[in-house]
């Protein structure tokens, strides 16, 4: 095994939770079970302009066909799971904002045909970088992580930014969620495909796969595989919440910073893209393979058999809970890892392509928020160097310039200054507060020029 001296870390704050809770789930394969009789395709699942249905009530669609066209550059395509008929076009609760959301609902036929062209073999060995962004594109991939930013917009930089480093995050740093983890294990070659199809695209001589300590078998099955690859290294992270944010993880590895005030990786000329992610761009890529599934950790003590799935976007997340087993006592789920996660009001929702993991927790109480103590713990801990106490103050007091002044717009809303304050203060949602109120009176103010 790689020596410990050297294991990355990003230089500042972060947190270490005392159980991460992955056992539970870590050792249990990707399992694909029945799939259900109907989903829901929601239209905005993703950063960027929602998609425009191109599909109406009646129509028959087969499996990775289109159902709602990219309206835009900064859009993605969303596409059918299976062969069916589409039974409506009506909004569902988008479990990420918890607004009404136009989806294409769609019962299945059994069939289980793809359209025509999807899922082949592509010609790849003479494609250039424009046909592989193309088909990256029109297959719908977005951030698998939670992010959901268009992967076609990312594998685009900006012309005069060279891309000196692709890194393949691997670090898994939420809590209870184990799905990259075993995606590691089981497809470890075809992620290094991805990765070297990453790099033809923008041009990329070095390569990097980066995982934390704590799995310690997907550290060892990359160093196996990538014997003989000078040019790809892997990287064994520390295991440091949240070592895998972006920002974070560049400067683990290439020790630059990405510059704030809206920086982009490319400005210190690297590309991130999220294990799940590299999987589905390898399978555009390679297979003209649409994003119609994705890998789901279902967990928490709330739930009777936990485990991975591998679920069709759309799935009923109460369907999903109900197959798995809700344990008496269950009062809390969350869509994600418990740090960056929400808890949802609803389960009545569709899956959608940025939902990693559903946690469900017993008997959970919400701690009564107190008056901040000014022990100082949370700046300790926020890995940008931000003051979460006093942003938590300015926008309790609806002081928005304030906030501003604090640099609020580049909170990440990780959730460590939340996770070590003993006044257990709301201070990531008093922050996501001060955000939409910033950003509500900038529209405002653009409107009015
Ligand atoms: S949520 Fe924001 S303020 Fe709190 S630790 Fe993370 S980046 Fe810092
Ligand atoms: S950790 Fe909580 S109590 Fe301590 S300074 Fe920060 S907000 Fe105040």
């Amino acid at each position: 095994m790689t020596p410990q001296t050297d294991t990355k870390r990003f230089p500042r704050g972060g947190v270490h939770p005392k159980d991460d809770f992955k056992a539970r789930t870590s050792g249990k394969p990707l399992a694909r079970m029945a799939p259900p009789a109907q989903v829901a395709v929601l239209m905005a699942q993703h950063i960027g302009a929602s998609a425009t249905p191109v599909v109406q009530r009646g129509d028959k669609v087969k499996k990775g066909q289109l159902v709602g066209e990219a309206r835009g550059f900064i859009s993605a395509n969303v596409h059918a799971p299976f062969s069916g008929v589409v039974k409506a076009v009506e909004p569902r609760i988008f479990s990420v904002t918890g607004a009404l959301v136009e989806a294409v609902i769609i019962e299945s036929d059994g069939e289980g045909a793809w359209a025509e062209g999807l899922n082949q073999p592509q010609r790849v060995e003479s494609m250039d970088a424009a046909q592989m962004r193309s088909l990256v594109h029109e297959c719908g991939v977005v951030g698998l992580g939670g992010a959901t930013f268009p992967s076609h917009v990312k594998l685009s930089p900006p012309a005069g930014s060279p891309i000196s480093d692709v890194i393949i995050n691997g670090a898994e740093c939420e809590p209870y969620v184990t799905v990259d983890h075993r995606l590691m294990l089981e497809r470890t070659d075809q992620i290094i495909d991805g990765l070297k199809l990453i790099m033809r695209v923008v041009d990329c001589e070095t390569g990097w796969v980066a995982i934390e300590r704590n799995k310690p078998d997907a550290i060892e099955a990359f160093e196996q595989a990538l014997r003989g690859e000078p040019n790809i290294r892997v990287a064994p992270l520390s295991v440091r919440y949240p070592q895998g944010a972006e920002q974070q993880l560049i400067t683990a590895i290439t020790g630059r910073e990405v510059p704030s005030g809206g920086g982009l990786p490319a400005d210190v000329a690297c590309l991130v893209h999220n294990v799940a992610t590299t999987l589905a761009i390898r399978d555009a890529i390679r297979l003209r393979r649409p994003l119609i599934e994705r890998a789901v950790t279902i967990t928490g003590d709330g739930i009777e058999n936990a485990g991975n799935f591998i679920e069709l976007i759309g799935t009923n997340v109460a369907d999903l809970l109900e197959r798995q087993g809700v344990r008496p006592g269950a009062n809390q789920v969350i869509l994600g890892g418990p740090m960056m996660g929400i808890a949802q009001g609803t389960v009545d929702l569709p899956l959608v392509k940025g939902n990693n993991a559903i946690i469900v927790r017993r008997d959970v109480e919400a701690p009564l928020p107190r008056a901040c103590i000014r022990c100082g713990r949370c700046v300790e801990a926020c890995p940008l160097g931000l003051l979460p106490a006093e942003l938590s103050i300015t926008c309790e007091a609806g002081d928005w310039e304030a906030a501003r002044r604090l640099d609020i717009l580049e909170c990440k809303e990780c959730g460590c200054c939340a996770y070590v304050c003993p006044a257990r203060r709301r201070i990531v949602q008093l922050i996501k507060q001060g955000k939409v109120e910033l950003r509500r009176q900038k529209k405002k103010l653009e409107k009015e020029k």
